[in-house]
């Protein structure tokens, strides 16, 4: 019954909200992983996009305006991780908030000494918790030109990872994994990496990923997408625990 109700209630807001095809086809030419889908996948995340956006407010702020084709390759960016998924792991959260360029959030932290610290970094993306996903345009427009990157992907990879508490690289996995090989993996393929950075040796993934737990899953789910190659060339088990937890094969 659930499912009749979740069909019908798709097909109206795609019956009402459907995408303009120019508006898709610019999103496929600019949204790499969306573009190498095959036909059959590539309508499901259609229809998942006309969902997200249904969904969630995309917020520009500081003057930015997103017309309907930037609205669309964002939630197309979104909707690739999810797209075997579904939009359920996308609940909790309401926002995407986007800055024209990088962004600089004043943070402040105490520390065991009580005092107050305040950093202010220049950032392309952030994940809160339960809160919205805060995005730099110029970075999401910057998608694939850096091999491997992708913010939102990325900020969606933490906003997975924390479905099941803080970020710390490990999102609530598929039924049938393995916890502990998940673990495993992880931890080995990130400690051989670490050596090999204080080594001077060139990373497969940027060294951002090194940064955290949290940071490596998110930076390996972007590379999982734009660079599933290369990912799976230098670093296969950690490819096969995402192949796993994302349900897709993007190579
Ligand atoms: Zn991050």
């Amino acid at each position: 019954m659930l499912d009749t109700i979740r069909n019908w209630r798709v097909r109206r807001v795609v019956a009402r909200h459907p995408i303009a095809e120019p508006l898709w086809q610019h999103a496929l030419r600019q949204c790499a992983p969306a573009r190498r889908l095959g036909a059959t996948d590539q309508a499901a995340l259609r229809v998942l996009v006309t969902l997200f956006l249904e969904d969630k407010a995309l917020e520009p702020v500081q003057g930015l305006e997103l017309d309907e084709a930037d609205r669309v390759l964002l939630a197309t960016h979104a909707c690739v991780p999810i797209l075997k998924l579904g939009l359920d792991w996308y609940d909790g959260w309401h926002s995407v908030i986007v800055y024209p360029d990088a962004f600089i959030p004043r943070r402040t932290h105490t520390d065991e000494a009580g005092v107050v610290h305040e950093t202010r970094n220049a950032m392309a993306g952030e994940a809160w918790g339960r809160g919205p996903v805060i995005l730099s345009w110029a970075d999401v427009l910057d998608a694939g030109k850096v091999p491997g990157h992708n913010v939102v992907i990325h900020e969606m990879a933490h906003k997975l990872d924390m479905l099941n508490g803080e970020a710390n690289g490990f999102p609530p996995l598929q039924r049938r994994m393995d916890r502990r090989a998940w673990t495993q993996v992880f931890s080995r393929a990130w400690n051989r990496l670490r050596d090999d950075h204080r080594n001077g040796l060139p990373l497969p993934i940027d060294p951002y990923g090194l940064e955290s737990e949290a940071e490596f899953f998110a930076v390996a789910s972007e590379q999982f997408f734009e660079q599933p190659a290369a990912l799976r060339e230098h670093l296969p088990e950690v490819y096969r625990q995402l192949e796993q937890f994302y349900r897709q094969h993007p190579y």
